[in-house]
């Protein structure tokens, strides 16, 4: 397989982050980093490696010494001043609206790789315009396939927290569009109906 895939690293929270998002959701938060209890969480973006020990989405990273995806790192104030972090403070709502967002880019990342940059990725001759991914090269599709499924689950996780919680998912219309071009390329999805 060619292409640095940025998100060999997501896949489901790990037990730490499950318990760390509760007690978000409980509004009192152990920072990651300092250990210290803080009711102000706050949430922005970095590049850096160090980044990974704070992203809940990056714990399974297969790199995490060099992990240099966009990551979305939660820590407090505190330490976010140290790091020199450009970070806002946010609530549940908004967290999880973050990592929503965030899982939605990376599915559409994975969904125009499936159906059309594969074939820059792996140097497909004219000749082999016209193949699928699986006809051409099996083992990346079965990855790329195994890692869009991580990432749908996780979707899940997400969806199902602002539906317990009865709260509106942002741009709920993504969801459609994104299963309807998978299906439309024969492809099946768990965000299908
Ligand atoms: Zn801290
Ligand atoms: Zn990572």
């Amino acid at each position: 397989m060619k292409r640095e895939r940025l998100i060999g690293g997501a896949g489901l929270m790990q037990i730490d982050w499950d318990k760390t998002i509760d007690e978000i959701l409980a509004d009192k938060m152990a920072c990651p980093r300092c250990g210290s209890f803080t009711n102000e969480i706050v949430a922005g973006y970095t590049r850096e490696p160090w980044g990974a020990d704070y992203a809940p989405r990056c714990q399974s990273c297969s790199r995490k010494e060099d992990c240099d995806a966009r990551k979305l790192v939660i820590l407090c104030a505190g330490c976010a001043g140290e790091l020199q972090l450009r970070a806002r403070p946010v609530d549940q709502v908004t967290l999880m609206t973050m990592l929503l967002n965030d899982c939605r880019k990376d599915l559409e990342e994975c969904l125009d790789y499936l159906i059309e940059y594969w074939q820059d990725d792996l140097d497909v001759s004219p000749e082999d315009a016209d193949k699928r991914l699986e006809e051409f090269d099996s083992e990346t599709f079965a990855e790329e396939d195994e890692a869009r499924r991580r990432l749908e689950e996780e979707y899940l996780t997400y969806h199902r927290w602002f539906r317990e919680h009865g709260l509106r998912i942002s741009e709920p219309g993504w969801r459609a569009d994104y299963a309807e071009e998978l299906i439309a390329h024969g492809y099946s999805t768990l965000l299908g109906d």
